[in-house]
């Protein structure tokens, strides 16, 4: 590519990091690294009712969090600008738009208009009623700047149009990612660039922020598709170049709808405390909609740097398989170091307020025990709550049956008696069979009568956690306690 590649992802800080919009972050970022270009993070904030600062320290966090670092934008601890393009955020580019605004005024591509609510909805409801667009025609197109300024001075207000009457082509778009798209010329009527009260719209900030900012590519999410007339028409207005443009299609749920809560979890951070990786995260979202060369499905954010391309994303949408996703993540997390992954479920652990042995070598044997079960790190949590000894304790109502059963009290202490005598603090699988085996051939039990008891008093219930896998991770004096707290059960 001739120019520097400069792409941005710039979120409206007015909730949490949708994954759709980690997506979107995602492409540009993998397509700047791809092109030695530049990725930006803009804040369009101008919605400032609905814009907040928690919203945008959450959103950076999570972008951080996924490792999409950016070049320019907000620092993202000071949240103070970085980069020569400042401010990069839109509240604080106000005198900008203004001049851009003027400007367009004076060039006459733009008019002020005194037309009340009242009198748009008239004039609206007057064309519908002839079957035509309800694009309102506003009786101040051509009024001259001064004598609208001095109307203004008098203290009527007024918003800034631009005019579309004269741009009667139809306005043809080689989307990058959707091919062709055409846009009927009557599309829209003359839109608001500043409300009433000075402020910008949208369409016009992102136009001038792009521009200003040396945008080489848009890539954003398919719902800003009908927005890129109305800024097409803007950059036309100015005479600047307008970028290349590429829409990303919705990610759908299994309906085919649009994802959004109501199917779970959307907002990147939920993920997070679900225990999803970020590797995992970004592998999956950059599954959907663009394809490895050779159909692979785990990658490294790395792979996917060397590899983007526009021309492998999908135009058509893609449904989020939530079911995927886990499978991916587990792919991620299997593949780290037992010490890495000791690591990063700790956080689970502790928040659970399990209490489990300090020792290096327990957790390494833990984690290599665990690891064909852990698809979250989550999971870790309801995989180590057995061997928290201060959990220990019998779940009454799963166990009935079984501590009503007139065996039960000597498998228990056949049971006692045969892990009494091991001469070792902790057990092999096979040591743990053979005493299973022993406490049948004692106690004359076999089926259920002989491994409910041995499970109740290992885990506190006849079914769950496969014993040969835990045992082997718990040690004598903790299989006794419990042992003894079981044979107190039936006593
Ligand atoms: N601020 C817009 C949003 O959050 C992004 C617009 C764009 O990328 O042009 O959806």
């Amino acid at each position: 590519m001739a120019s520097e590649v400069r792409v941005r992802f710039a979120p409206s800080p007015t909730g949490y990091l949708h994954v759709g919009g980690a997506r979107s972050a995602l492409f540009n970022y993998l397509f700047a690294k791809k092109n030695n270009g530049k990725f930006i993070l803009r804040i369009e904030d101008t919605d400032q009712a609905r814009s907040t600062e928690e919203s945008l320290r959450m959103m950076v966090n999570d972008l951080n969090w996924l490792g999409l670092h950016w070049d320019e934008g907000v620092d993202p601890v000071t949240l103070k600008d970085v980069g020569p393009y400042g401010p990069y955020r839109q509240s604080e580019r106000q005198d900008i738009y203004q001049k851009v605004a003027l400007e367009l005024l004076e060039k006459g591509k733009a008019f002020y208009c005194f037309m009340t609510d009242e009198e748009l909805e008239a004039a609206r409801e007057k064309l519908k009623a002839q079957g035509l667009q309800p694009h309102v025609e506003s009786p101040y197109e051509n009024l001259p700047i001064a004598d609208a300024r001095a109307r203004m001075a008098k203290g009527d207000k007024a918003v800034v149009r631009f005019k579309t009457r004269e741009l009667k082509k139809d306005y043809i778009l080689k989307d990058l990612i959707r091919g062709e798209v055409k846009f009927p010329s009557d599309m829209v009527g003359d839109f608001v660039l500043l409300r009433s009260d000075g402020m910008p719209v949208y369409n016009f900030c992102c136009v001038v922020d792009d521009y200003m900012m040396k945008i080489s590519h848009v890539l954003r999410a398919e719902e800003h598709l009908p927005n890129t007339l109305r800024q097409l028409m803007i950059y036309e207005g100015m005479g600047w170049k307008t970028p290349e443009f590429g829409h990303i299609s919705l990610i759908l749920d299994d309906e085919r709808q649009k994802l959004s809560k109501r199917k779970g979890a959307v907002a990147c951070d939920q993920f997070k405390s679900m225990g999803y990786l970020p590797e995992a995260m970004n592998n999956y979202l950059a599954l959907l909609g663009w394809s490895h060369p050779d159909q692979k499905d785990i990658l490294s954010l790395k792979e996917m740097e060397s590899l983007f391309s526009l021309d492998r994303v999908n135009s058509a949408g893609a449904v989020f398989d939530p079911v995927k996703l886990k499978w991916v993540n587990s792919q991620h997390l299997r593949a780290l170091p037992n010490d890495e992954i000791y690591k990063q479920i700790s956080p689970f652990l502790v928040a659970a307020d399990l209490q489990l042995p300090s020792d290096l070598n327990w957790q390494m044997q833990s984690v290599e025990t665990f690891k064909p079960y852990l698809e979250t790190l989550a999971d870790a949590v309801a995989l180590y709550s057995p061997l928290d000894d201060s959990r220990y304790q019998i779940n009454e109502e799963e166990s009935a049956e079984a501590l009503k059963m007139e065996s039960t009290k000597s498998v228990l202490e056949a049971w006692k008696a045969a892990v009494t005598a091991h001469p070792k603090e902790s057990f092999t699988e096979a040591e743990f069979l053979a005493i299973q085996d022993e406490v049948k051939n004692k106690s004359g039990q076999k089926g259920k009568n002989l491994f409910f008891p041995i499970r109740i008093a290992l885990i506190g219930k006849p079914h769950g956690a496969e014993l040969k896998i835990l045992v082997p991770l718990m040690n004598k004096t903790s299989i006794l306690a419990r042992a003894d707290k079981a044979l107190a059960r039936v006593g």
